[in-house]
């Protein structure tokens, strides 16, 4: 039983944490539940939950019962509570991983009055052997750790959770009333409400810590194809100074493509995801910890109990599926208090992917996750503070001129207008609509779509229908969500999505005040913009020149025709990029590594010291490396040439045109392979004709194709001829 005690918690707080001040509220929930009511904290992540019940079962009389979802945190929190004590068993836990044995030990131990902390997990809970037992136990409290667990609209359902308050009865039968704390770090109020409800807890005190992160800074960035994202994310890390970061991503596959690509490009990076052997799990959470890795790669497996203060940045490659999952991946960022970075890389595309995973569900539970995305959606796309909104998702109000431009839309905010007028039309449709439907039918009304629904109930009759025809639908889910933002709209936490007016809300109608309107962004557009190549640089004339100075003098020297040094496009790219090192030269088109290293060097000086004279800066971003695509097809080629196939049956084979199966041959013998085609040329050309085209390209100024035909107008040779030609020389004398 609980009983008040008389010494003061400060002390016992001293005696058995070692900690001189109480945290946040611990002290006002520790005193609410030393009185015997029920209690129920909402404190984020790291707030110090734990203790709040942890002290209280020390200095009580009778055994704390602890529900907890993981078994993995279970034998940690009992080790933390065992390293503050004389006995071991001071704390025990009851699950599935003890054997009868030492569940025998626990019983004893708990009969006995020795144990002030019984941590059980939910399916323990529910066995009947162990309420039989429990209803012997002078039982103080009991605590509901991660209480979220109730609710299916938490992100970690677990039915046997739905138990608790019926088994608990059955246990404490006839006792006198055992108070209840229920924790969590989940606070949308539906989540609360369900909580509160299934717990059947008796007006219950209710604390409910800030959620506000102020040193985080949110951004949403348009999501373009991965090459442009990877590259985007590599400039961004290269910029943190070596300090660590978490990307997350939604496929394994994706977790070891990625940290690959980082490598790659000298960011040291693991990847870790619940596929991995747990040996190997353990060493890349540890290199991480350690600093051996700056970034770790993961899917959602990585974080849980996971407690790095110092983690400047977190990405997601992927969006999270729900507002929830997105506030504890970012939450793990910048736990020291110091600033730090969460980077979401967004395209709507991402939801239909995620919508795909629920089709396997059962409907509520797919009904739920489709809510969710929704709000992701919403987040992602609002031009309002990121803050605000999401504090507002967590049932939270808050004002944004504090936000300090730490979010991407105060920072650049967009043109704001007078929405008041929108607001209106929005109020009287939904009360026209008495309060009874969801945004969805809202918007048909407002918009004058006659959907089946608004059929059906005569709602296309309604004054307000159409009213808002001269906007998009998009337009009107944003006007009902600033609504929302300010308190004149609520949506109903029972029936989730019926939209109701606050008294804030029927009072506007006569005490109107402007509210700032900005457009919401548009990201299918913004990724199409972001997938446009980046422009080429202006290509550099007076440098080109000194280049092909350049290659005429190295192709004299080494005896081979100057594009067997490097070919035109070469020359061009390099004349764009200004590469300052061999490293830097191999990103530049048509150069392999042998090839940067063979002929390289005189480049790279000519064009350090052309930088160096015109104040060039080298841009390192060059660097960007990407992993070669392993195509079977170009290793089907190879094979086939090997077999000295004819280049028609290859270019049939692999269904491409004889040009393209050309073009296909050129990147091969740039990336540095060899290919023998002499069997196909001998097939085909003269070796008069032959002899000609090779001494023509041994003294030609250029490499270009269509100059060499006119050269050699008199041969009558196909352009086709002359390239496999061109091919012949740069796999005898190149690299
Ligand atoms: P939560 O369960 O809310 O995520 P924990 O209970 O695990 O958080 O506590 C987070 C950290 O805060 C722990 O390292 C804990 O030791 C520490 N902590 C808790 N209360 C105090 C306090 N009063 N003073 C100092 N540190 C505290
Ligand atoms: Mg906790
Ligand atoms: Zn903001």
């Amino acid at each position: 039983m609980i009983t008040p005690s008389n010494h003061p918690l400060s002390a016992s707080l001293k005696e058995y944490f070692g900690f001189d001040q109480f945290k946040g509220e611990q002290e006002e929930i520790i005193q609410s539940l030393m009185a015997g009511n029920d209690t129920f904290v909402i404190m984020p992540t790291g707030g110090g939950k734990s203790l709040c019940y942890q002290l209280p079962a020390l200095i009580s009389g009778g055994t704390a019962i602890v529900i907890s979802p993981l078994i993995a945190l279970m034998k940690n929190q009992v080790d933390i509570i065992r390293s503050y004590h004389k006995e071991d068993a001071v704390a025990h836990y009851l699950n599935s991983s003890l054997s009868g044995d030492q569940t025998k030990v626990v019983k004893a131990d708990v009969l006995a009055g020795k144990t002030k902390l019984l941590f059980i997990a939910p399916e323990t809970f529910n066995k009947k052997s162990i309420t039989n037992f429990l209803s012997k136990v002078d039982i103080s409290f009991l605590a509901v750790d991660e209480a979220h667990c109730i609710s299916e609209w938490g992100h970690d359902f677990r039915p046997e959770y739905r138990k608790i308050r019926q088994l608990l009865d059955t246990v404490g039968e006839g006792a006198p009333r055992i108070p209840i704390i229920a924790l969590t770090a989940t606070a949308t109020p539906k989540v609360q409400s369900d909580i509160r409800k299934n717990l059947l807890m008796e007006d219950p005190n209710i604390f409910v810590s800030s959620f506000n992160r102020d040193n985080l800074y949110y951004e949403l960035r348009p999501k373009g194809t991965e090459d442009v994202v990877v590259k985007d994310i590599v400039k961004y890390i290269k910029k943190q100074d070596g300090q660590s970061g978490i990307i997350y991503c939604l496929s394994r596959k994706n977790t070891e493509k990625i940290a690959e690509l980082l490598n790659l490009n000298g960011i040291s990076a693991a990847a870790y995801h619940a596929g991995l052997e747990p040996g190997l799990r353990a060493e890349r959470q540890d290199a991480f910890l350690m600093e051996d890795a700056q970034v770790i790669v993961a899917t959602i497996a990585f974080g849980m109990g996971i407690d790095k203060p110092d983690i400047r940045f977190v990405i997601h490659y992927n969006i999270s599926r729900s507002l929830e999952s997105y506030y504890q991946e970012t939450g793990r960022a910048g736990r020291d208090g110091r600033p730090a970075s969460c980077i979401s890389y967004f395209n709507p595309k991402d939801l239909v992917q995620l919508e795909k995973f629920l089709r396997d569900k059962p409907v509520v539970e797919r009904e739920i996750g489709n809510q969710l995305l929704l709000e992701v959606a919403a987040y992602a796309e609002t031009s309002e503070c990121r803050r605000r909104f999401l504090l507002h998702y967590f049932g939270e109000a808050y004002d944004q001129s504090k936000c300090n431009d730490m979010c991407d839309n105060c920072m650049h905010p967009t043109e704001k207008y007078d929405g008041q007028d929108h607001i209106k039309n929005a109020l009287s449709a939904i009360k026209e609509l008495k309060e009874k439907v969801g945004i969805d039918h809202t918007v048909n009304v407002l918009i004058g779509r006659a959907s089946s629904p608004v059929q059906n109930f005569g709602h296309d009759q309604l004054k307000s229908f159409g009213i808002g025809k001269d906007k998009e639908a998009v337009h009107w889910y944003s006007v009902i969500r600033i609504a929302m933002l300010e308190g004149l709209i609520k949506k109903d936490i029972e029936t989730y999505g019926i939209l109701k007016i606050t008294k804030k809300g029927v009072a506007y109608k006569n005490e109107a005040y402007p509210v700032q309107f900005a457009k919401n962004k548009n990201f299918k557009e913004l990724v199409l913009k972001n997938d446009v190549p980046e422009e080429p640089g202006v290509l550099d004339a007076s440098l080109l020149g000194m280049l092909k100075n350049l290659r005429k003098k190295v192709s004299k020297e080494k005896n081979v025709p100057p594009f067997v040094v490097f070919q035109d496009n070469s020359l061009d790219d390099m004349a764009i990029q200004y590469p300052c090192t061999l490293e830097s030269l191999e990103a530049v088109q048509g150069v392999s590594k042998g090839k940067a290293r063979r002929y390289g060097k005189p480049f790279v000086e000519l064009i350090n010291k052309y930088v160096e004279t015109n104040n060039i800066e080298c841009p390192d971003d060059l660097l960007f490396k990407s992993v070669a695509k392993k195509s079977t097809g170009k290793i089907q080629i190879i094979m086939s040439i090997d077999k000295q196939i004819a280049l028609e049956d290859i270019a049939q084979a692999i269904d491409k045109s004889f040009p393209a199966l050309l073009t296909e041959l050129e990147v091969i013998v740039n990336s540095g392979t060899k290919l023998n085609i002499d069997y196909y040329i001998n097939d085909r050309l003269d070796e008069e004709v032959q002899d000609i085209i090779y001494d023509y390209f041994h003294a030609a100024k250029t490499d270009n194709l269509e100059i060499a035909q006119q050269e050699l107008v008199d041969q009558d040779v196909e352009i086709e001829e002359i390239q496999l030609m061109r091919l012949k020389i740069m796999c005898e004398l190149g690299i």
